[in-house]
């Protein structure tokens, strides 16, 4: 395995992969893995002849200062771990090498359909157009025939796919694939994070009222006289219950459109919750 940190020498690579007909997988990530980055990882090797993996915490995508400066960074380990799944390349760039000046200061503007008008797009001003920044550099560079990504993330995923299928980028990527990998959880259900790094143990235990609620509204769901609403609420007031917890938005949409959906078919239920000053994703699918 190699780690690349220059953009020329990726070019150089990808040009000599492409002649000779190898297929290209790339995962995008911010490093601080773990085993649902190796996920994504371990079925990119699967499925191309050549994986790449980005390792690279995109300043762009961070509406919050603190959030940037304390995300955990450890490219050495990251390496060792893609290195015992069988990634060819590490992309570890600085930010210096991916963007200039203004483009740090995030000047790229995207329409995303309206997939951004809530959630993490409404919590995190600009969050998306960092992500589709990144993410579009990575396509063109790489080159991919397949791209991975992580229902953890689902707006994300929602909006990659959007980028790539039907906004003014769309078709600019060859047949580019991109693909949506299940939530890998702990054994007591919390999602993998990075940011769980940052929790005491205090606060993982904590954080697992979370999971534990979403998988309990699945059976709410279930009940004679449930509605989306009434579900919605009990989630919300059943974390806020549990002390160290805040939710910051409970939202059950449409799995495709992300618009708030009154039935249970084909919604997703995704939720934001603050354990002590550490910001947490996860969701679950109803049907
Ligand atoms: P990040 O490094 O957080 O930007 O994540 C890189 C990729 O890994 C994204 O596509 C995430 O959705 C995905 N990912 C992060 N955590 C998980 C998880 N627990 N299960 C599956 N995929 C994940």
């Amino acid at each position: 395995m190699q780690i690349i940190t220059k953009k020329a020498e990726l070019e150089q690579i990808v040009r000599a992969c492409k002649m000779r007909g190898q297929t290209i997988g790339l995962v995008p990530t911010m490093g601080a893995l773990h085993a649902g980055h190796g996920s994504l990882v371990r079925r990119c090797v699967s499925e191309n002849d050549v994986t790449f993996v980005s390792v690279f915490v995109n300043p762009t995508q961070f509406n919050n200062k603190e959030d940037l400066l304390k995300y955990p960074r450890s490219l050495e380990r990251d390496a060792e771990l893609l290195h015992s799944i069988g990634a060819h390349f590490v992309f570890a760039p600085t930010s210096e090498e991916m963007y200039t000046a203004e483009e740090m200061n995030n000047t790229f503007s995207f329409d995303f359909g309206g997939l951004d008008a809530m959630m993490e797009g409404a919590m995190r001003p600009g969050h998306f157009n960092g992500v589709v920044q990144v993410v579009s550099r990575l396509f063109y560079l790489v080159q991919p025939d397949r791209a991975y990504f992580g229902e953890k993330d689902y707006q994300q995923l929602a909006i990659i796919h959007y980028m790539v299928e039907h906004s003014s980028l769309a078709g600019t990527f060859g047949d580019l694939q991109i693909i949506g990998c299940p939530i890998v959880r702990e054994e007591s259900g919390l999602a993998l994070s990075s940011r769980n790094e940052r929790l005491s143990p205090e606060e993982k235990q904590t954080a697992l009222a979370i999971s534990r609620t979403l998988f309990a509204s699945l059976e709410w769901a279930k009940e004679p006289k449930a509605t989306v609403q009434a579900v919605r609420q009990r989630v919300i007031d059943a974390i806020n219950a549990v002390e160290g917890l805040e939710v910051e938005y409970y939202q059950i949409v449409d799995q495709t459109t992300l618009l708030p959906t009154d039935t249970f078919g084909h919604a997703i239920g995704c939720v934001t919750v603050y354990c002590g000053p550490v910001r947490l994703i996860d969701n679950i699918k109803y049907a």
